[in-house]
């Protein structure tokens, strides 16, 4: 493999049967990649306490039922604990991270606070002005504390990045003091996402949007580690009818609830397909040919509304 072949990856998290939205996102990080000539990892980002076992498998499969592949074999996270562990420790000998006590309760109220409210979803830095006594009085209270990244200089507060996606150009946002590790000792996703791109080689992201706020953040950090930031693509998420982000409660939208619909795996490839604005095809092999005539400049870029099909009296009880 040169240096310079483009890497993706898919890195979902084994905590559910994967939905349109989910496999219509991993079709095209298979593109982006594949009409590149580059190679596609399977990552499971399965830190999450939410993680059920029978999702690794499940999720293997209805990606592959739908045509795409991957190269090698998928990594688990949970199995990558040391490489997050020695990245935290670094960053720790640095004195670039402090240990917060706050509940999510408290963040919010803070964030409300009459002395300005922090920019939106932004740590609003408490922790970091904790004396040594205030430290050791919130140790002594049992409360297991998460770990923060020092992200700007002292008394400076959230500061703000750009990095540039390739479907949405310039994008500025936050780089607040994010958790790095939490209170239970598991590393947190922006962290371990950002080793693991850099620990599996990964050029290219192309994930959904609604990480895209996040990606100032993971870039900062990345750098902080001597890392090489990815490139990103950020594409649309699928909405469900009444717009907000497709989920379970939209009716027939995993592979599973569309055979037992009795559609194929082709039929749930062409619906993406076409969500896309490409062609149908006539089987899953032909998704090669959709690869090699694939322009992410043409993509759409608003989200996808799915529109459920009209229920008939016995898929309305369900
Ligand atoms: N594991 C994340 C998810 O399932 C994706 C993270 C990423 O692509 O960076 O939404």
């Amino acid at each position: 493999m040169s240096s310079a072949q483009t890497t993706g990856r898919w890195a979902p998290s084994p905590t559910g049967d994967l939905h349109l939205g989910n496999l219509r996102t991993a079709l095209l990080a298979w593109l982006f990649a594949r009409s590149a000539g580059g190679r596609f990892l399977w990552r499971f980002e399965d830190l999450d306490g939410a993680v059920r076992s029978q999702f690794y498998e499940s999720q293997l499969r209805d990606v592959a039922a739908l045509g795409l592949d991957w190269d090698g074999e998928p990594v688990r996270q949970s199995d990558r604990l040391d490489l997050f562990r020695d990245a935290i420790a670094n960053l720790r000998e640095r004195d670039l991270t402090y240990e917060c006590f706050c509940t999510r309760r408290e963040i919010a109220e803070a964030a409300a606070a009459p002395h300005g409210p922090s920019p939106e979803g932004a740590y609003p830095g408490t922790c970091r002005q904790l004396s040594r006594v205030e430290r050791e009085q919130k140790r002594a209270s049992g409360r297991p504390p998460a770990l923060r990244l020092r992200a700007g200089a002292d008394g400076v507060g959230p500061t703000e990045l750009t990095v540039t996606d390739r479907q949405f150009g310039d994008y500025t946002g936050i780089v607040d003091d994010f958790v790095l590790q939490r209170g239970d000792g598991t590393p947190a996703y922006n962290l371990a996402v950002v080793v693991d791109d850099a620990a599996q080689g990964i050029t290219e992201v192309v994930r959904g949007d609604d990480l895209l706020p996040s990606t100032p953040r993971q870039a900062h950090l990345a750098g902080l580690l001597g890392l090489h930031a990815p490139s990103y693509a950020h594409v649309p998420l699928v909405l469900g009818p009444k717009g907000r982000r497709l989920a379970k409660r939209d009716g027939a939208v995993t592979l599973r609830d569309r055979l037992a619909l009795g559609e194929s795996p082709v039929d749930v490839l062409n619906l993406l397909l076409s969500s896309l604005g490409f062609e149908r095809v006539e089987s899953v092999e032909d998704l090669d040919m959709v690869g090699q005539h694939f322009d992410p400049a043409s993509l759409p870029r608003q989200p996808w509304v799915y529109e459920p099909p009209t229920p008939s009296p016995a898929a309305a009880q369900g």
